[in-house]
């Protein structure tokens, strides 16, 4: 399996790695070398995935995990570390999407997107850094954001603050980790095809009254260079380059891979 060697040696645990973005870059360390654990609140598409990578010659591990569950956090990271031997990248990937006019947002749905996106990221980075900070053995860590963490949606809501919330989490991370040889960064891709996006296409043309492929060509793409998707190894070749770069000439940084939706 092991195209590149960029990682080897190193452990990575991604989250939300059952499926899309997640399941791309943890299949993208594998290939570099990398031991992965595959966290994700479906357990058995984390095995399934982890199986994948096995498969193909690689070493992971599935991890059941809800990355809002404290208990369920510090348990899984203990096991990635105990089974493959230590941690050194983590990317905190694990996310959905719910959307609706701020109006009309109900509490609950509002508390669900920020406990997995922004609570999610905290308790993954705090039980991470507890190890990488043990004999300064340092690390990275990557962050999901998204073009929404520069730029708002209607009907994003909880999504766009979110994920503008992880840049500032990556900053402090960036400057408290850096004694620690830790780094952090925030990964901003565009739309791409994964389940997360195909649930929405139909949702927004019912909320906007427009049909799906008007909601890709007038809303998802419409700022694009060349009207085109971001794809999945896109973002993971960024995760990898972010990953294995070797010093903190990059850290408290976000990169968006968006085909130039969005320009920084
Ligand atoms: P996806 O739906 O394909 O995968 C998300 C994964 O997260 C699933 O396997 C799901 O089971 C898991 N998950 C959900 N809640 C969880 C929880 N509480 N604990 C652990 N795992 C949980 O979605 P995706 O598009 O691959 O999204 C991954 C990340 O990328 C998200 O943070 C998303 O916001 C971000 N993102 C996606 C796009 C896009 O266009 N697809 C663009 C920018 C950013």
């Amino acid at each position: 399996m092991q195209a590149n060697a960029q990682l080897h040696g190193k452990v990575a645990l991604v989250t939300g790695a059952a499926s899309g973005i997640g399941k791309a870059i943890a299949t993208a360390y594998a290939r570099a070398g990398a031991a992965v654990a595959i966290a994700d609140l479906n357990q058995q598409g984390a095995d399934a995935a982890a199986a994948e990578i096995t498969a193909q010659g690689g070493r992971a591990i599935g991890i059941a995990m809800d990355v809002t569950d404290e208990a369920a956090v510090d348990a899984g990271t203990a096991r990635c570390i105990q089974e493959l031997g230590g941690l050194d990248i983590l990317v905190s990937n694990a996310g959905i999407q719910i959307v609706k006019p701020v109006v009309d947002f109900p509490y609950a749905e509002w508390k669900k997107m920020l406990a997995i996106h922004m609570d999610g990221a905290f308790l993954t980075t705090r039980a991470t850094l507890r190890h990488m900070y043990k004999d300064r053995r340092g690390g990275t860590i990557l962050y999901m954001g998204s073009v929404h963490s520069h730029l708002a949606s209607k009907l994003k809501a909880p999504y766009v603050a979110a994920k503008h919330g992880l840049l500032g989490l990556a900053r402090v991370v960036a400057k408290e980790g850096a004694e620690y040889n830790v780094r952090s960064n925030v990964i901003c891709p565009g739309f791409v095809r994964t389940p997360l996006v195909d649930k929405q296409i139909p949702e927004q043309a019912r909320e906007f009254g427009i049909t799906e492929e008007q909601v890709i060509k007038t809303i998802m793409l419409k700022d694009t260079v060349d009207g085109v998707f971001t794809t999945l190894e896109d973002v993971a070749e960024t995760a990898l380059f972010l990953a294995a770069f070797p010093s903190a000439a990059l850290t408290g940084q976000s990169i968006t891979v968006s085909h130039g939706w969005h320009m920084q």
